[in-house]
């Protein structure tokens, strides 16, 4: 497959590992930013590969992850209404609220669909004009695009019946908090390559010349890591700081600016609540004040929520690499994609589902057992 086949390459792959580690000379330590990145890592075993000098911690691009338990809450509230039918990718179905998930409100005669697109709920709320239909718009810079046409397309439409329940955030203002924290240890980035594709990297420059952190922007393929984590240890090894781009055959500088012109008719910056990591300033997006008729915050009482996490879960540590999946103790005991405490073990993208599904430690340890 064009693109593909040639960047999971056995031989490429062994030549890029060795010269990391012609490269190497002492301790660096990495974060992806990208829980995709994460899986590509486990699934085929890079950590492994790697010289033990570098060691990867991971980061909290993972939007199912992040999205913060009032916001959960908020949708099992909507979504548990009669006239509602509650739409959303398929992800956040089986992510853990307070006391339930949107699979349960649908076991309880709930009318939750899961969509590829919100143009997909769009169509159903023009097919249902009596019905109010929500979209759970999570996500990067990556789905913004994508859910800010939505609205635009519920206006043009002059529908009624539809809104948005929204939580995006955004990857800049994560990098600085991860980074001015008095416990980060991550010393150089790889950025998601996906994210740039629609944002460009013109917002990194200043990360790395405040922070002193190498940044570059990577892809998802095995080649395409080992390339993000080279130049990233070799602007260590040789003292520079800057950003740099191992991903150019998907992301240019600019990026879409399309893209980013229809983000920006439709969401404003504000404040935003990551799950387990607390509220941080400027880094998310809301409607702008012009679209509030489509926020479905406003349009269904749901101001009052108490939320009760997991006392167990330190996915909030995991998600800015101050510690990994296997040192939380309900890890593949209390807490399995099955029987998930957390949000990082559902998500196709969480860190814990990953080192569950992948870690060679994990099941070597569970082999042993049997
Ligand atoms: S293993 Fe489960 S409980 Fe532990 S951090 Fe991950 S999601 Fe949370």
């Amino acid at each position: 497959m064009k693109y593909i086949q040639e960047y999971r390459d056995a031989h490429l792959v062994h030549a890029a590992i060795a010269e990391i580690r012609r490269t190497v000379t002492r301790p660096w330590v990495l974060m992806e930013i990208c829980g995709g990145q994460t899986h590509a890592i486990m699934r085929y075993g890079l950590d492994q590969l790697l010289p033990p000098e570098i060691e990867l911690v991971h980061g909290p691009g993972c939007p199912v992850c992040v999205t913060p338990l009032e916001l959960i809450d908020k949708a099992l509230a909507i979504a548990s209404q009669p006239e509602v039918i509650f739409t959303s990718y398929g992800d956040m179905l089986r992510v853990p609220g307070s006391d339930r998930d949107l699979f349960s409100v649908r076991a309880a005669g709930g009318d939750v669909r899961v969509v590829y697109s919100p143009l997909d709920a769009v169509k159903i709320a023009q097919h249902n004009p009596d019905r109010q239909v929500v979209f759970f718009a999570i996500g990067f810079e990556t789905t913004a695009p994508a859910n800010a046409m939505s609205v635009l397309q519920a206006r043009s439409l002059g529908l009624k019946n539809f809104s948005v329940l929204v939580s995006h955030v955004c990857v800049p203002p994560a990098m600085h908090a991860i980074l001015s924290s008095p416990y980060n240890r991550v010393q150089g980035f790889l950025a998601a390559g996906h994210v740039c594709a629609v944002m460009g990297y013109w917002e990194y420059p200043p990360i790395a010349s405040l922070y002193r952190v190498p940044i570059s922007v990577t892809g998802f393929e095995p080649l395409d890591i080992l390339q993000g984590i080279l130049l990233t240890v070799r602007q260590l090894e040789e003292g520079r700081s800057e950003v740099e781009n191992a991903y150019p055959r998907a992301v240019t500088f600019e990026g879409n600016r399309p893209a980013q012109a229809v983000i920006h008719q439709v969401f404003a910056v504000c404040d935003r609540k990551w799950r387990g990591i607390g509220e941080i300033p400027q880094s998310g997006w809301r409607l702008q004040s012009e679209l509030l008729g489509f926020d479905a915050e406003q349009r269904f009482a749901v101001s009052e929520i108490q939320t009760r996490e997991s006392p167990l879960c330190i996915a909030g540590q995991i998600l800015q690499g101050l510690k990994k999946p296997d040192d939380c103790p309900a890890f593949g005991a209390l807490c399995t994609p099955q029987t998930p405490l957390g949000a990082t073990m559902v998500s196709s993208e969480g860190a814990c589902a990953a080192y569950y599904r992948y870690s060679t430690k994990y099941l070597r340890e569970m082999e042993e057992l049997r």
